[in-house]
Formats: structure tokens, C-alpha cells, sequence
């Protein structure tokens, strides 16, 4: 369902335009104007869904679906050499536009293009403080 005011809806239904990858039924795929890389790629969901947390397991599926064979196009197109493969849930995280959406980021050379930064708290826990949060987790994942 079009949601209103959300750009990437309007861009689903062609109200404002964009280089498209790939479309079907369920997900349309157009480069991101930033291209962070050559290349970079924003899957979205043709169903509005806000956030990973909006999101049905069917439509979920059916998106993550798609993933290996537009990776695989982008891959073949301009030889990269590998892919970051990213998406931001709420402002705190990076998100901007509030349709879910997948980044397709090809590398291509180290130093350029997307760098995933990791700051480690390895040395932080214990192992029972990780038995503790991985539990309490899995306490809130609907079984
Ligand atoms: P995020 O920050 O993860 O929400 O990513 C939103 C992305 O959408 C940014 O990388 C923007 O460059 C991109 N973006 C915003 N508006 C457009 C547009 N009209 N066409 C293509 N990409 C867009
Ligand atoms: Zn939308």
C-alpha cells in the first residue's frame, strides 16, 4: 500500500524519478544518488514497510529473496571485488527515508567506497554475561 508523503513510494509508482536496476512484483531496486560506490543499489519492498521491525516474514522473504541474483548483476557489471550489504532501522542507526530498504554497496578497492567501522568490546564480558544477554534475547523472539 502507497504510503503518503514517503518518497520511496513515490518512486515505486514513477511520481518521482529514478535509474532503475530491476522490478517485479515485489521489490524495485534503483541506484542510490549518493553512490557511495559504483554501483550502489537501494532494494525496497513495493509494499510500504517502515523498518525491518514493520516487516511481515512473508514480505521479508520475498524481499531477501531477490538479494542474491541483484547482487550477482552488480557483481558481473562492473567487476567488484566484493559487497557490503546494509540496512539502517531509525535515525540513531543511519536511517533517512523511512521505507525499508537494503544498500547494495560494491567494493572495489580497499580505502574507498563504504567501510563498515567495528568497534570491539570483546574484553568487556564475561562468558555467563553473554549466556545471560544472548538468553534474555531469545526470551523476546517469538517462537
Ligand atoms: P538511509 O540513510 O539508510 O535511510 O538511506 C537513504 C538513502 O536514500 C541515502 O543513501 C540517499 O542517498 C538515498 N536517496 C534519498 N533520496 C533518493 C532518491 N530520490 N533517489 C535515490 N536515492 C535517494
Ligand atoms: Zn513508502
Amino acid at each position: 500500500m502507497k504510503h503518503e508523503d514517503c518518497i520511496f513510494c513515490k518512486i515505486v509508482e514513477g511520481d518521482i524519478p529514478s535509474a532503475k536496476v530491476y522490478e517485479d512484483d515485489v521489490v524495485y531496486a534503483f541506484l542510490d544518488l549518493s553512490q557511495v560506490s559504483k554501483g550502489h543499489t537501494l532494494i525496497i519492498p513495493k509494499e510500504h514497510a517502515r523498518d525491518v521491525f514493520e516487516m511481515s516474514p512473508e514480505l521479508a522473504a520475498s524481499v531477501y529473496a531477490r538479494v542474491p541474483k541483484i547482487a550477482q548483476g552488480i557483481k558481473t557489471a562492473f567487476q567488484a571485488k566484493g559487497m557490503n550489504i546494509l540496512n539502517n532501522n531509525e535515525a540513531i542507526a543511519g536511517q533517512s527515508v523511512f521505507h525499508m530498504h537494503l544498500h547494495l554497496l560494491p567494493k572495489y578497492d580497499e580505502g574507498e567506497g563504504f567501510d563498515a567501522i567495528w568497534k570491539t568490546n570483546e574484553d568487556a564480558y564475561t562468558s555467563d554475561e553473554l549466556a545471560a544477554i544472548a538468553t534474555s534475547i531469545n526470551e523476546h523472539i517469538e517462537k
